[in-house]
């Protein structure tokens, strides 16, 4: 189903239009009718399948902008999460006017957050732990709540909440909607659903019997920012005469259209938003080889028919199982040799856990070529075309130009081969430059890294360069280690290297940054020590990070072993 063939609100079908979604997912298509219907429901789908847009969209169409009051609750599992799913919410709500999305969760200043729910907030994202703490304080009025979302209902009993979530349901008045959002249904949810829901209809996207094409499947870690880096080395390294990339939506569709163009690849994209005329030409261009890559969202896929695509890559790690095999079933066609190749970033490696479960099919991890492993496949490839030469031969005029410059100068013959080489390899050769820029010293990916939270953001006019400059020089970190830094609003996510981190933390307590005195902290599993340890919570939090620098000693020495293997 289409998001333009909807009757949705204009303002949120323009939202979804922007973030790029074209078709709603499975779960979306089954799940969004029921809540604007209005009825309580228990949501099943696998990781990554959209389904904070799967409530999050009906929540928004459900919202009084008018009425100032709480409306919409939302509880998840971490703080990570409550603040990933308001960025997804807000995102949705652009075009809204007056619907007013906030995020709460631990380790934010409290007395901030009761100011900004002063003002008027509809719609709440936020941890069992501190939902419960402005509800003691009479600081969030559940009175007026008319539909609560637990979204990650599994992980959330999973991580001992259960008490904490009856607490707040029965706080919330009897007229209202609740919906539950889990990627498994284990018997606790099923009893918890059984208590506080109402006739619930169980949406549950099954999976069909998925027959895989035998080719051989690797997927590669890497972080969202190297992407477009990674995926120019493997198209170098494959060389494929016909490839198909696939991303989950239109704005990336065309974003790496523009940057595969500026690279230099003979590249074009395909997507639900083109005429009919531009598709025709684009896939005649794919056809007759003008282009070698086209690019293109599951949904403009669908009528693609070429038999010889000798790769598939899949960009983003795709939302359904379904449409991993479809992706995949575009090549290796008529007996000839497929490869297919998954970009994963962080969490969607359990997206693709799943897809190997439930397609039965291996998946094989391998590591981002390195500009050296390029070099090597493409001197290969030189080298065999030396062959053919030689074998040709009609060598007679260069072989004396190379006579002649050995007899002049003082160099050997194999010098000369090497020289020659490097010539014709052209900027590849001596690139290293590039492998610093991915920052694969310790293997793509695969290097622990530690995600620091921090609680300042962009409205307190602070830029991502004056974070990295207060950890390098209160840690004495190099600032290059420094990974992706993510700002928000509020706050800031923070990479660096695992074995940084403690230092990091400590070298950041009762720092400032432009002034400003500044709270870091370990970014995962905040949202469950701050619901466990209301009112104890610092003697809680020592024992912890007493624990974690002894298990740190342990590791640097480890570390040391590791560097010899
Ligand atoms: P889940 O909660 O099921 O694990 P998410 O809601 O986090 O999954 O969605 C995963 C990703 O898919 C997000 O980046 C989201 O923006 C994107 N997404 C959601 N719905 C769609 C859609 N209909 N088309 C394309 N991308 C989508
Ligand atoms: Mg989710």
């Amino acid at each position: 189903m289409r998001f333009d063939e909807t009757n949705l609100n204009a303002p949120i079908l323009r939202a979804v239009a922007e973030m790029g979604f074209e078709e709603m997912t499975p779960i979306q298509a089954a799940a969004i009718p029921v809540v604007l219907e209005g009825k309580d429901m228990i949501g099943q789908a696998q990781t990554g399948t959209g389904k904070t847009a799967a409530f999050g969209i009906p929540l928004l169409q459900r919202v009084d902008s008018k009425d100032r009051s709480l409306q919409a609750l939302v509880l998840c599992p971490t703080r990570e999460l409550a603040i990933q799913v308001a960025e997804e919410i807000r995102k949705l709500a652009k075009f809204m006017h007056g619907v007013k999305v906030l995020p709460i969760y631990g380790g934010q200043d409290m007395n901030k957050q009761i100011r900004s729910l002063k003002g008027g907030v509809q719609v709440i994202i936020g941890t069992p732990g501190r939902v419960m703490d402005h509800m003691r304080r009479h600081t969030l009025k559940m009175g007026t709540v008319r539909m609560i979302t637990l979204d990650e209902a599994d992980e959330m009993l999973n991580m001992g909440f259960r008490e904490d979530i009856e607490t707040i349901l029965k706080e919330l008045p009897e007229e209202r909607q609740t919906l539950l959002f889990s990627a498994t249904m284990p018997q606790p949810i099923l009893d918890l659903a059984e208590t506080y829901q109402k006739d619930a209809e169980i949406v549950r996207v099954v999976k069909k019997e998925l027959t895989v094409p035998k080719i051989e499947q690797y997927y590669y870690e890497v972080r969202q920012k190297n992407k477009p880096e990674v995926l120019a080395r493997l198209l170098d390294m494959y060389d494929p005469k016909r490839a198909l990339v696939f991303c989950n939506t239109k704005r990336m569709v065309d974003e790496l259209v523009a940057d595969l163009q500026l690279r230099g690849y003979f590249a074009d994209g395909l997507h639900g938003d083109l005429k009919q005329q531009q598709r025709d030409r684009v896939m005649e261009a794919f056809r007759s080889g003008k282009i070698d890559l086209l690019v293109a969202t599951d949904v403009a896929a669908r009528g693609i028919d070429v038999d010889d695509v000798e790769a598939v890559f899949n960009y983003d790690v795709p939302q359904d199982d379904e449409y991993y095999v479809h992706r995949i079933g575009r090549t290796g066609r008529a007996g000839r040799v497929g490869t297919s190749h998954t970009l994963v970033v962080g969490r969607e490696i359990y997206k693709l856990k799943d897809i190997m479960r439930y397609c039965k099919t291996k998946i094989h991890l391998r590591p981002v070529p390195s500009v050296n492993d390029i070099n090597e496949i493409r001197a290969e490839k030189l080298m065999n075309r030396v062959d053919e030469l030689i074998a040709g031969g009609e060598l007679h005029s260069m072989t004396e130009l190379i006579e002649k410059h050995i007899d002049e100068t003082d160099c050997t013959s194999l010098e000369m081969a090497a020289a020659l080489l490097k010539l014709s390899m052209g900027e590849f050769a001596t690139d290293t430059a590039i492998d610093e820029g991915l920052d694969m010293s310790e293997g793509e990916g695969r290097s622990a890294r530690a995600r620091l939270f921090v609680n300042v953001g962009k409205r307190d006019k602070i830029r991502p360069g004056d974070i990295v400059g207060a950890i390098a020089g209160e840690s004495g970190m190099p600032g290059q280690l420094v990974g992706s830094i993510q700002m928000y609003d509020n706050y800031t996510f923070v990479e660096v290297p695992g074995e940084y981190a403690e230092e990091v933390l400590q070298a950041m307590h009762n720092v400032k940054i432009r002034g400003r005195s500044v709270l870091v902290e370990r970014a995962n599993g905040g949202g469950k020590t701050e619901g466990k340890s209301i009112g104890k919570r610092s003697g809680h939090d020592k024992s912890k990070s007493g624990e974690k620098r002894s298990v740190q000693h342990k590791r640097s020495g480890g570390k040391k072993g590791k560097t010899s293997e």
